[in-house]
């Protein structure tokens, strides 16, 4: 799964939320969050970002945004 991170909070840009093919964004409290059952993993939504805040899960230290993204896109 992507997740997105910090560089997310306050930016105003939708642009990942457009391109996701199978809408799986979600408002967390202050920032997007995508939610991992979801996410199909296709990579289209990163090179979007103009805040380079969305990651793949591969990354190093993402898992406590993957908890967070999880968190917040279940509350939906
Ligand atoms: Fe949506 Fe693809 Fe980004 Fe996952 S990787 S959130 S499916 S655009």
């Amino acid at each position: 799964t992507y997740v997105v991170t910090d560089a997310c909070i306050k930016c105003k840009y939708m642009d990942c939320v457009e391109v996701c093919p199978v809408d799986c964004f979600y408002e967390g409290e202050n920032m997007l969050v995508i939610n991992p059952n979801e996410c199909i993993d296709c990579g289209v939504c990163e090179p979007e970002c103009p805040a380079e805040a969305i990651l793949p899960d591969t990354e190093a230290d993402t898992d406590k945004w993957v908890e967070l993204n999880s968190k917040y896109s279940a509350a939906w």
